[in-house]
Parts: C-alpha cells; structure tokens; sequence
C-alpha cells in the first residue's frame, strides 16, 4: 500500500511534520492466583490447559471473585503515577468474539478505571520529560492461540492458563513526540513496576506488552492525523524502532498522498519494518456495559492508606537522594537505580560500612560488581548474593585509606565475587596488607637507604628528583604492595631529618 520510507526523504519529512504518540501497556500483575477464579498463575511452561475451571474456561452459570491483590497493585501504581485512585470503581464486559476468549466478552474497566490522570516524568537526552496518564485499569488476560502444523494440516491450538491472568492497562495522554521518548517513558515504567513489586514486566515473554498510538500532523497544526497502533515490539528497542519506522512510514505516505488509514499494524524485527496487521475496531465497537456478575468495589480510605503507607522509594527519589545525599553523577545514580541488585548491594555497603566513601562506594558497584555480575550466569546481573555488602564495604574502606592499591582490591574484589571468602582473609593470605604496617614499611625504606647511599646522596645535594628512584625501590621490594604516596612521605622525613 505505501512505499517504504526512503533514507532521503526521512529527514525533509520530518522537519515538516511532528509526530504525536500514546502508550498503552498491559503488565501482567504478580498474584498467586488469577484475576476472578482460585486457578494458579504459575504457568510457565505448564501444559498447556492444565491451569484453567469452569470461571476462567467461561462455562455458563459460573461467578467471578475479584482478586484483592490485584487491585492493590492497581491501586499502588494509582499511588506511584501521582493518579486520583476512585473512591468507588466498577466492572465492565468488552464484547468482541475472538477463539482465545471463550466468554465472548473480556471483564475490564471502562467508565471508572481504579486510578486516573496521572503522570511520569524520566529523564532522555533532551532532558526531564513529563507524560500525564489517562488512566489505569484492571482487566483479565485472554487465552493463547498456538498456529501450528498438525499431520500435515496446518492447525491452531488454543491454550486457556493465560486465560484470566490479571493485566493491568495503563494509557497514557497523546503527549510523547519521539521515538526516544516513548522507549524511555516504558522503560521508566517498567522500573516502575518491578521497584513496588506489582510486575516482574519482563517484555520477552509477555508479562508487559507495549502498544504505541502513532499519528503524524503538519507542524503547527492543532488536530491529531489518523492514529495507527503498532505492537509485538518484544523489547525496547523494537519500541524506539517499530516508532520511528512507523513516524518515517507515514510521512513519506502523506507527502506521496496517501491518506493514513486506522489500522494495527506488527514490527517484524527482522525485516526491521512494520505491517499491516488488521483494520482497528472502534471502542464502541466492543459495546461495553456494567459487568453484571460484579458489585462496584468500594476502596475504602484505611485500605488506601495502607496501601500508600507500604510503597517503597520510587525511582525518581531516588535518584534525587543518590544525588543529593551521596554526590553521585546524574549517570552513576540512574546506573544504580536502574539494577536493583546493584542498588540494594550499594545500600547495604553504606548501611554495614560506617564511614564508607559513597562515591568510592558508587564506582566500585557501577564498576567492577556491574562487570562481573553481566559476566556472570543468567546476565542479568542477578548475582548480587555473591557479593556480600559488609565485605564490600571493608574493601572500599581499605582502598580509600590506602591500605591496598586498586589493582590489588580489584583481585581481592574478584576472589570475593566467585569464591565468597571474606575480604579480610583474602587480603591475608595474599599478603596485601602488611604494607599498610609502618613497621614494615620503615624497614623496607631502611633497607633501600642503606643499598642506595649515591641516590641518597644526589638527594642532599639537592637532587629532589632522587625521592622518585628510591620510592621505586621499594615498591620493587614490597612487590608493588606499598602505598606509593605513604612511602614517598615516609622516605622525604627520614632523608630530610637525618642529615
Ligand atoms: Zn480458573
């Protein structure tokens, strides 16, 4: 139907028009059980239909029960996003007919979402940028078709654990204008999710789901172009492609004269493109009414106080506090804040390390933990259990005492990582710290004085430069190990006292 976008009209298009973006994720919510039956949630690699009853299968006669959890985690994101958490809120059936939705209908939230007008502000390389959410709401996820080969047939399955898992969808305003913004603000979002604990939202397999609403309008003009919705981007990066791709596509388009149609179109990762996928419904296309198995729910105002009460600190104070409080580069705080084993690891060094240097403390985590934690199995950087916090914390104080030379804390730090042994012992046994002994160290510098009484000599004679052969002296007798700036001090009171 269109052209591909040409690499030569990309950027005259788009000095011309400005693209106009809204999200809506769906993140699965972590809950024991589904969002309106008792049927476990735990269907990884379950067989499949092995996790479904009559209320998620949608047999006739059967009633739902709403899922408490599920609605405080709705609730709590109502809290973290500065929404208006309803006071009352109500149920209501999406009719549309699909196989993976057996009802018929899919139990959501259309007139009263559970949290409203909200925001989320995150920083891009433009600076902070602030998106308002319209809403969040509370659905029940559908079943999963499975198109396969079947005997030579080409057949589709449908498996229903899915079916019932509790969804959150969060909309936003049509406020984001780039690509780089819509990868950020879901990425903001998902640290979100996983920082209060309502969802692991891993997008490889499907517990957040993004869908971007992409229209472009000539600059200056006030009303929307026609939106098309974009989906199956499977990581953030497919989000920032499958958007600009889909910003280009419709430029060039209109400037060929063609007209946007709505439509939902996919991201072929491969091809590196989008495609035309389905024409999109219209919402009174799913002829919503009050879902009449339900009575409206009521949050009282103790429940949302507790539930306010327990969210933890968000990653926008967070990262203010990192800066504030310790000193951190705006890069090292959002670096931490951004892994939460790497934040916790550094949280706890400070908490078990009185007097631990932060800042130290922030690069050695950023730094060598992040390095061997990516190296590490599962890649994640998940290994935060293998490094202890106290341990940490001693070694960071020994560095900053200099007591033990970076190249040296880094093996000890390296030992630490794989082994576990403490940082005192490793430090012992590899005989690291006797350096830091003032004994030990006033019988080296003696012992280099007494071999080298010519640099001692060039010394007095005025020869400052003679302190630098003798520091190299006994470095080279402490194999390295000696505070390079302890001796020089020491060696410039013996020769400059002892004339
Ligand atoms: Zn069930």
């Amino acid at each position: 139907m269109t052209a591909a976008p040409a690499a030569a009209g990309k950027s005259a298009a788009l000095e011309r028009y400005e693209a106009v973006i809204g999200i809506e994720i769906h993140c699965q919510l972590k809950t024991v059980s589904k969002m309106f039956c008792g049927c476990s949630t735990e269907i990884d690699g379950a067989a499949p239909n092995s996790h479904c009853c009559p209320v998620c299968l949608g047999l006739p006669g059967v009633l739902p029960t709403i899922n408490r959890t599920a609605v405080e985690w709705v609730l709590a994101t109502g809290f973290a996003i500065e929404a208006t958490v309803a006071p009352t809120t109500r149920w209501d059936r999406k009719n549309y007919f699909y196989p993976d939705l057996p009802k018929g209908y899919q139990i959501s939230q259309y007139q009263l979402p559970l949290a409203a007008n909200g925001r989320l502000t995150f920083d891009t390389s433009e600076g902070p940028f602030t998106v308002r959410v319209r809403r969040a709401h509370l659905e029940e996820d559908t079943g999963r078709l499975i198109h396969d080969e079947l005997g030579g047939r080409r057949v589709s399955l449908i498996d229903f654990n899915r079916s019932g898992m509790p969804l959150m969808e969060i909309v936003t305003e049509p406020d984001i204008r780039t690509a780089e913004q819509a990868r950020r603000y879901a990425e903001e979002l998902r640290l979100l999710m996983r920082t209060i604990g309502a969802s692991d939202a891993e997008m490889e397999n499907g517990q957040m789901r993004v869908e971007a609403n992409v229209s472009i309008r000539p600059r200056g003009q006030e009303s929307f172009g026609t939106r098309v919705e974009v989906k199956n981007m499977n990581s953030m990066r497919a989000v920032e492609r499958a958007i600009a791709y889909e910003i280009e596509r419709q430029a060039v388009a209109v400037d060929a004269g063609e007209t946007i149609h709505m439509e939902t179109r996919g991201w072929d990762e491969a091809r590196q493109s989008t495609y035309h996928m389905r024409p999109k419904e219209e919402e009174n296309d799913y002829r919503y009414f009050p879902e009449p198995d339900l009575p409206p729910l009521l949050t009282s105002p103790e429940w949302l106080a507790g539930i306010k009460a327990r969210l933890p600190e968000l990653p926008s104070v967070r990262r203010v506090r990192y800066r504030e409080a310790f000193g951190l580069s705006a890069y090292d705080a959002d670096v931490l804040v951004n892994d939460a084993a790497a934040a916790a690891l550094f949280e706890g060094a400070l908490a078990a390390g009185a007097g631990v240097p932060a800042k130290l403390l922030a690069n050695w985590v950023t730094g060598e933990y992040m390095r061997l934690a990516k190296g590490g199995e599962g890649s994640g950087g998940g290994a935060a259990g293998r490094v202890d916090a106290a341990e940490l914390a001693a070694l960071v104080k020994l560095v900053a005492g200099g007591a033990i030379s970076g190249t040296n804390a880094k093996e000890v730090f390296g030992e630490h990582f794989a082994s576990g042994a403490g940082v005192a012992s490793i430090v012992k046994a590899r005989g690291f710290r006797q350096i830091s002994d003032a004994g030990a160290l006033g019988a080296a510098i003696d012992q280099v004085l007494a071999a080298n009484p010519a640099a001692v000599a060039d010394y007095r004679a005025g020869k400052a430069a003679a302190v630098g052969f003798l520091v190299g002296q006994v470095m080279k007798a402490t194999r390295g190990q000696a505070n390079a700036g302890m001796v020089q001090t020491a060696l410039r009171e013996r020769l400059d006292k002892a004339e």
